[in-house]
């Protein structure tokens, strides 16, 4: 009851604000400068690699942010009403802020990247009936979004939509590359090294497409607390396979995983905590992870040698 009594606040919230930012903004569809705003990092990377410096790409999920926790600012109701198109992830992945691009639709075009994936390819969640959002640790499944997303900017830009078809071509040559990359690197572990993991559950795709067993300690979100059972049951695995080692990640408390930590060494083995992996987020501009393509090579150079020494 309460919930609903806050969503009915914030969409009542929106319907006043929108209209009004709207009016005081006034030029916001210009067509000489022309917005994109992406939820995450990740998105804005991939959406950037498609329409180059035809557009200006943002992002409202800094590095290190955790879209699954994220709540709307009101600077940023001001901001997305500015922009010419919204893309977000969608399948829950903004958990907190996905009513807001509904309601943004009606002003500005606003796409959930993921929503029109065939769900066959998905990895469903038990609970709740809910998708596991987190498609771009498959490279080969995340190329059906970069081919969504050019088809989408060639109808929004007809004018330049062969431009953002070479550059999708270029792009998906790139990620084949990745995909070969990644797979080839994997084979630098047997068998009994291969399980990942991590303090949540974002790499089921990544185990399903290069062959790795994963274990999130806190499921596919982050909104949920793991308990002593979900913990237990990652202990004694570790004691039993004798891990080597555990993964934190850039944009989740690494309490839980330090707790892992500790409990294995309390059990007599001694797992280390590997070198930080990037999940929901790109690194700091500058950093070896700033990108989609080097962020993904981090992970997995990352995982690889700290299983494999
Ligand atoms: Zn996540």
């Amino acid at each position: 009851m309460k919930n609903t009594f806050i969503i009915l606040c914030i969409l009542f919230h929106l319907s006043v604000w929108v209209p009004i930012f709207f009016l005081l903004s006034g030029t916001q569809h210009s067509t000489t400068h022309k917005t994109i705003i992406c939820t995450t990092t990740i998105l804005a990377d991939t959406v950037r690699a498609i329409a180059g410096t035809e557009w200006s790409v943002q992002y409202l999920m800094g590095p290190g942010v955790d879209p699954h926790t994220y709540h709307a600012k009101e600077s940023d109701i001001h901001r997305l009403t500015r922009a010419d198109i919204i893309f977000y992830h969608g399948l829950h992945l903004e958990g907190k802020i996905a009513h807001v691009f509904e309601h943004m639709n009606e002003y500005v075009p606003s796409i959930g990247v993921c929503n029109t994936l065939d769900r066959a390819q998905l990895y469903s969640c038990s609970i709740n009936n809910i998708y596991d959002p987190h498609v771009w640790h498959d490279v080969h499944l995340w190329k059906q979004v970069v081919h969504f997303i050019a088809q989408k900017l060639s109808s929004y830009d007809t004018d330049n939509a062969k431009l953002y078809q070479e550059r999708c071509i270029l792009y998906i040559k790139q990620l084949d590359e990745l995909d070969s990359y990644i797979t080839k690197c994997i084979k630098q572990l047997n068998s009994s090294q291969r399980t990942l993991i991590t303090a949540h559950d974002a790499f089921e795709y990544f185990g399903k497409r290069y062959g790795m067993k994963v274990i999130g300690i806190q499921g596919i979100s982050t909104q949920t607390e793991p308990g002593t059972k979900d913990i237990q049951e990652v202990v004694t695995h570790i004691v039993k396979y004798k891990t080597k080692a555990i993964f934190v990640e850039s944009s989740t408390s690494a309490r839980n995983i330090q707790a892992v930590q500790e409990a294995a060494h309390a059990h007599g083995h001694t797992v280390n905590i590997g070198p930080e992996l990037y999940t929901d987020s790109l690194g700091l501009p500058g950093s070896n992870a700033d990108t989609y393509i080097t962020m993904m090579k981090h992970n997995i150079d990352s995982i690889v040698h700290s299983l494999s020494t």
